[in-house]
């Protein structure tokens, strides 16, 4: 595949889970290539199972279903492919958590890849001090002292050193205030106007509408509604009345709220409650 060239992800019919028991029940999703697609979910829908699976890390199991990476010219099926490999062709990760080196300092994250420093590269370290002038003013600090925003930044300037064509983001505004929350949806803009295809995984409403072009709901690991940003309610607690009245293109079942309670295709009720603290600004 070409160098720089952004890619598009294909997944369908995705089925993963844990020691044999089903967590995602075939999942399709479409981003085409420099777009930001949005998964917005609560607790335990399955956000950081897919984004797993989709990096080929972690536990999770893939029982089923296809991946597939697009640069415009080549698509390749990844299903089967180790994280490393995934990587190489352009995937990039930044985990829940952040995940950030407590102990190392930022100027040594930046040196922990080879070639780092090469200003040829699309993201060097040259470029990122400008990307994030917060962090190239704490250059010689410990992560461990840096703020929740700061180490998100760290590990998002992180996961740009591997030079990824397709970023995948795991709840990346988790536990920062609303204006830090902000500039991280700043952030993913601009990375998307870069060129940088963007999966995020969040329960924030207000971070899926501010920088998504699409936004999907996982529900107990279905695909419940897909809806434009700008269709997204303005709280979490209404997201399955609004889910409900959409129909769900592509596979999976016609509409979320089709079901009775209790059916596996039912919006988790548990959702809005948690969403809504993510999503609080
Ligand atoms: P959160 O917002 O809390 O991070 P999530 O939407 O990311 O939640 P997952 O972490 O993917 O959800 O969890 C989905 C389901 O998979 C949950 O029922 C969880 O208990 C289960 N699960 C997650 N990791 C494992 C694991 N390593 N082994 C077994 N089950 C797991």
């Amino acid at each position: 595949m070409t160098a720089h060239r952004s890619l598009s992800l294909q997944v369908a019919g995705l089925h993963a889970g844990y020691h044999g028991g089903t967590v995602l029940h075939g999942i399709d999703l479409d981003l085409p290539a420099g777009t930001v697609h949005a998964v917005i979910g609560a607790n335990g829908a399955g956000k950081t199972t897919l984004i797993h699976t989709l990096a080929g890390i972690g536990h999770a199991e893939q029982s089923s279903g296809r991946i597939q990476l697009g640069d415009g010219q080549s698509t390749l099926d990844v299903s089967a492919w180790p994280a490393h490999r995934r990587a190489r062709a352009g995937l990039g990760l930044v985990p829940q958590g952040r995940r950030v080196f407590a102990t190392l300092t930022v100027a040594e994250h930046f040196t922990l890849l080879p070639h780092a420093t090469d200003p040829a590269r699309t993201w060097s370290v040259e470029r990122l001090v400008t990307v994030f002038p917060q962090l190239a003013r704490r250059l010689s600090s410990q992560a461990r002292h840096l703020s929740g925003g700061e180490q998100q930044m760290l590990a998002i300037a992180r996961a740009l050193l591997t030079q990824p064509r397709l970023l995948l983001l795991d709840e990346p505004t988790e536990g920062l205030s609303p204006p830090i929350a902000q500039r991280i949806g700043q952030i993913i803009g601009d990375l998307a106007a870069d060129g940088v295809t963007v999966l995020l995984a969040t329960p924030d409403l207000d971070l899926a509408r501010a920088v998504a072009d699409q936004v999907s709901v996982l529900t107990a690991g279905r695909i419940t509604a897909r809806f434009d940003p700008a269709a997204l309610p303005a709280a979490a607690h209404q997201v399955p009345a609004a889910a409900a009245a959409l129909p769900l293109t592509g596979h999976g079942p016609a509409t979320a709220g089709a079901h009775p309670p209790g059916h596996p295709d039912t919006p988790d009720p548990a959702w809005p409650a948690h969403c809504d603290e993510g999503a609080r600004r």
